[in-house]
């Protein structure tokens, strides 16, 4: 069953946040083409089943040790197909697998490698609201496993002080669970308590929760690691059942 090394090839795909209509054609193209699934156990459980297909189920913890896993299948000449939700290049396995890449064998930089974009969180999360997203914006993901607490309280007082809307990614998980208490506390050092926040969970799946509130009236705790917060800027704002940003600070 292996092919030669030649053949061998390694794309990184994105699922979308949930609903199959969310993901891209290309993705499923992508799909079905590949000798090999590489991915986190629930993101494969998504995938449709294809024939004769080996699929290579992980915990999310081990992101680089699956991206080398991937990588040494294409050498041997599978056509490896992995697994990501959302977009893979946003906090996910696409930047993983060119980590594995830059630390590795040095034959893997002659590898078939590609990406293949998917519908991230906060465009679904956004959508789901209305435009939040409209004006300037940035995604930071509150996660301190790869990056110090420190550094993302910097960057959290830096886009506030510049006034971004901020996407934030990974706001909570059972073994961070005051981390987004912290953020908002932050916040509103610096913003308004009347700024928008937004809790959505399971964007894009069709099962949205939306909890549309305010910085001051902002709880860390209902937040979960499928659900997507956005702090406004000082122009985001309700009209109708919408939260939108406008395009520029100009009425
Ligand atoms: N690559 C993914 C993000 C991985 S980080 C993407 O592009 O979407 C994981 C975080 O993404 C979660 O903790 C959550 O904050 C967010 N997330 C992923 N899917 C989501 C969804 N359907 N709804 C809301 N948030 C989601």
């Amino acid at each position: 069953m292996t092919g030669s090394p030649l053949n061998g090839s390694l794309v990184i795909v994105g699922t979308g946040p949930g609903k199959p209509e969310l993901m891209t054609p290309a993705t499923q193209a992508a799909l079905a083409e590949a000798t090999d699934l590489v991915g986190y156990g629930p993101y494969l459980d998504r995938v449709p089943a294809t024939k004769g297909q080996c699929r290579h189920a992980s915990d999310n913890r081990v992101e680089i040790d699956r991206a080398r896993h991937a990588l040494a299948l294409a050498a041997s000449g599978r056509k490896v197909a992995v697994v990501s939700g959302g977009d893979p290049g946003v906090f996910a396995m696409a930047a993983a697998v060119f980590e594995a890449v830059e630390s590795g064998d040095p034959a893997w930089r002659a590898l078939d490698i590609r990406v293949e974009p998917g519908v991230t969180a906060m465009l679904a999360a956004a959508a789901e609201v209305g435009a939040p997203l409209g004006g300037d914006f940035c995604a930071i993901s509150l996660s301190d496993n790869l990056k110090s607490w420190a550094t993302i309280e910097r960057r959290l007082k830096a886009a506030a002080e510049a006034d971004f809307v901020i996407a934030l990614y990974n706001p909570a998980s059972k073994a961070r669970p005051h981390q987004l208490g912290e953020a908002f506390t932050l916040l509103r050092g610096v913003k308004t308590g009347e700024t928008p926040v937004l809790f959505v969970r399971a964007a894009g799946s069709g099962e949205a929760k939306v909890i549309a509130t305010t910085l001051s009236e902002a709880n860390g705790t209902h937040a979960d690691m499928r659900t997507l917060v956005i702090v406004g800027a000082s122009t985001t704002r309700q009209v109708g059942r919408w939260i939108y940003t406008p395009r520029g600070a100009r009425p």
